[in-house]
């Protein structure tokens, strides 16, 4: 309790510290830092470790992707860093691991933490890699190819970065926290929810989630507000945002991967 009591302070600290540098805004602070209390309750460093693996090489891959671009003259997203909604898609699933391997441990928890995180690393590889694809993206459904950026469309760049994005956070969970025989198995369990939990992810995003048409730009873009106007509805419905889509997936990856993981 006294370490958990400490931890709170140095992880307050450092959330500080991403808000002042704009990686995270006021209420992604907040959420932060409930998300890293519960998991560190729950799986401590190992668990923290795994989230700070995923929210790491997902702030470093967006900067990155952000220089590459613009360098491209694409579209991209004005930001002031994620917000408790951008923190909860990614981390929600993770968050309800935690909180339910407090009140009851057993592996399934395990399993939904990793697959959740990982489900959570193909959606934001692919989508910050594959932006970055020669080809224009083949959109899934409207069986045609399409403006780069959009949801519901796929590049052999992006489903690579998917799978590599997946198979790294279910390597280094299923190593942290498993042995053996039982360590190969959660990591391609994992790693195959995650990967396949992004494609459910490209379906709900090319159908159903809502997306809007920039009147300034032109572009289609995912907020309802680009190039600081008001955009028209586009398509979907307007509470099935990107990311509670986000969320559903990478949470039904989790929840997949914990229920197989009780089959076998
Ligand atoms: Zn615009």
């Amino acid at each position: 309790m006294m370490a958990w009591f400490v931890f709170g302070f140095i992880l307050a600290g450092f959330v500080l510290a991403a808000y002042k540098i704009n990686m995270l805004t006021l209420s992604g602070g907040l959420a932060s830092w409930g998300l890293g209390m519960v998991v560190y309750g729950a799986f401590g460093f190992k668990g923290l470790g795994l989230l700070l693996l995923f929210f790491i090489t997902s702030s470093l891959l967006s900067k990155w992707g952000k220089v590459k671009k613009l360098q491209m003259r694409t579209i991209v997203k004005e930001s002031k860093g994620r917000d408790s909604g951008q923190v909860l898609a990614n981390g929600g699933g993770a968050f309800f691991a935690g909180a339910g391997y407090l009140l009851l441990p057993h592996p399934f928890w395990l399993l939904l933490l990793i697959g959740s995180l990982a489900e959570a690393a193909a959606d934001t590889w692919a989508s910050e890699v594959g932006v970055l694809s020669r080809a224009e993206p083949y959109h899934i459904l409207r069986r045609r190819r399409v403006e780069r950026g959009i949801s519901g469309a796929v590049s052999s760049l992006g489903l690579t970065a998917a799978a590599v994005g997946s198979f790294l956070i279910s390597a280094a969970g299923s190593l942290m926290f498993f042995n053996g025989t039982q360590s190969l198995i959660v990591f391609s369990l994992a790693g195959l929810a995650g990967f396949l939990g992004n494609m459910l992810d490209t379906v709900i995003g090319g159908t159903v989630q809502v997306s809007y048409r920039c009147k300034r730009c032109g572009a289609e873009v995912e907020e309802r507000f680009h190039c600081g106007v008001e955009c028209d509805k586009l398509k979907g419905w307007s509470v099935i945002t990107n990311n509670a889509v986000n969320f559903a997936s990478s949470t039904a990856a989790g929840l997949t991967a914990g229920v197989l993981i009780l089959w076998i």
